[in-house]
């Protein structure tokens, strides 16, 4: 360890700033944060300077740097750009056993400013001791993403009731349990985010009166078509806070990996054939694990809302008075097409999206013929493979131009993707060779795809397979740059 990490409490304690510059400043910023109290020693200064000293935020000594000034100091900084200078101040805070830190100049430094992720009064401090600033900084990005905003709200509650919790818990388990149910409970963590300290504090307080504390609940979560990079940051945090997660076969491995360790996954895919009698279980699955107390997610592929039942099982949930939250994904006609270089619209092609199964409930609702056979509009099939001559069929008969582009879509975002692209007449074809989970696009956007593929390239090559139909029927397309595909 090359430096003890420590954190400071500077309020009301002399710290003394060498420069009146820019780079001064920024650091005055940061200490007149923790409320230190400010000496700048420069012949200068810079103008949001002055503004402080107009506010008497800080104190200005007019003079130029004399040794004697390290002695009334609790911490130096060296922020001029002199050289000279600021080996001056170093060698004189060091005469005198003074903690000096030269700014931008680690061997002139005895500590070092640290990057951090103020969730105050939360704070996280990363240093690679000067190795890698911009590895830091990169960490750090991924933390204030990663961090939610509402933890030092959470944490001014926890210090403001810990006596009381402490006094209904005496064991400690049950105290830890406690807090950690508290602190992942969504209602609580909602409030939290919305500042609505009073009602979070409330929530507390019932939940501690409660002999039995804190029910259970479900989350509802959106996993995105399957690259994990596509899962929202709300998603994430649900699927490492749970107990239990249900999941769908569309999950996939990537996603699974990021569920909690010690969380019980639990696989609730549909069988063909077999798909009502295995959503009723899944629902009473749901309503037994949140009555034991548990917080559960249910993990959907897509959206949970997008052709997913999502609305059944939260239906399920509402009559048992089970609380519940939804975290949206990205559905699979966003994130399919995104990385097929297929926008689903555009200005000169098409101003209209339909998302639309190819798999119904036998007395459900018909579909629109007439509507969806438009053109100028894109028609998202989910589900859609195995009725695809039918679609095919009824599309044209409806007046869909038989040359109308159309894409299949097999493992989206995966690195396995594939892109089969042809024209609404072979729609069957297409359809039969592809794999699943597949999304079939049609519509005039489908034939940017050719100049605007990015996804899927390996080793040189587009894994994209370019139909012989799609060149085929190359007349009806606008001129597009050829792929380069490697032989
Ligand atoms: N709730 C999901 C959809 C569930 S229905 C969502 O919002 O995406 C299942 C259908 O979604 C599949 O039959 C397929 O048509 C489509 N699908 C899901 N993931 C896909 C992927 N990665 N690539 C292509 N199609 C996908």
């Amino acid at each position: 360890m090359n430096y003890l990490p420590i954190f400071v409490d500077v309020k009301q304690r002399p710290v003394l700033v060498v420069g009146g510059g820019h780079i001064a400043l920024r650091k005055i910023t940061a200490l007149l944060k923790a409320q230190a109290k400010v000496r700048i020693v420069a012949e200068k200064l810079h103008k949001e300077l002055q503004q402080l000293l107009a506010e008497e935020k800080v104190e200005w000594i007019a003079k130029q740097f004399e040794p004697s000034q390290v002695s009334q100091a609790y911490l130096i900084i060296a922020a001029t750009d002199d050289a000279e200078l600021n080996q001056f101040v170093f060698n004189s805070a060091e005469a005198q056993q003074r903690l000096v830190n030269v700014v931008d100049d680690q061997p002139h430094c005895s500590y070092i400013f640290p990057s951090i992720v103020d969730r105050s009064p939360i704070q996280i401090a990363i240093s690679s001791g000067g190795a890698s600033p911009v590895l830091i900084r990169l960490l750090r990005e991924k933390l204030e993403a990663l961090i939610p905003h509402n933890i030092g709200a959470m944490s001014d509650i926890a210090a403001r009731w810990r006596n009381v919790v402490k006094e209904k818990f005496a064991d400690l388990t049950q105290r830890r349990r406690f807090w950690e149910k508290l602190f992942t409970h969504q209602t609580f963590q909602r409030l939290t985010e919305n500042h609505q300290i009073e009602q979070a504090e409330l929530f507390l307080h019932r939940e501690l009166e409660q002999d039995n504390p804190i029910i259970g609940e479900v989350s509802l979560v959106g996993a995105g078509p399957g690259d994990a990079g596509l899962l929202t940051l709300k998603g994430l945090q649900s699927i490492q806070q749970a107990d239990v997660v249900l999941y769908d076969a569309l999950v996939s491995d990537a996603i699974l990996e990021l569920v909690r360790r010690d969380a019980d996954k639990v696989f609730v895919g549909k069988r063909a054939g077999n798909h009502s009698v295995l959503q009723e279980e899944t629902n009473q699955l749901l309503v037994k694990y949140a009555k034991q107390g548990k917080r559960v997610v249910r993990l959907k592929g897509g959206d949970p809302f997008v052709f997913g039942r999502g609305g059944e099982e939260l239906e399920v949930l509402k009559s048992e008075n089970i609380p519940y939250s939804v975290v949206p994904g990205i559905t699979a006609a966003l994130g399919a097409t995104a990385y097929a270089g297929i926008p689903l619209t555009h200005r000169d092609h098409s101003q209209t999206a339909l998302f639309i199964t190819g798999h119904q409930k036998p007395d459900g609702n018909k579909l629109k013929w007439e509507t969806l056979a438009q053109g100028n509009q894109t028609l998202v099939v989910y589900m859609g493979t195995i009725k695809a001559r039918e679609l095919s069929e009824k599309l044209q008969r409806y007046g869909r131009a038989k040359d109308t582009p159309v894409a299949v879509v097999s493992n989206g975002t995966l690195p396995n993707q594939t892109v089969r692209t042809g024209v609404l007449e072979n729609l069957a074809e297409l359809a039969e060779q592809a794999e699943t989970p597949a999304l079939i696009v049609i519509g005039e956007v489908v034939k940017l795809h050719n100049k605007l593929a990015w996804f899927g390239k390996q080793e040189g090559q587009f894994i994209s397979t370019h139909d012989t139909l799609w060149k085929q029927h190359s007349q009806y397309i606008a001129p597009v740059e050829e792929l380069q595909l490697a032989s």
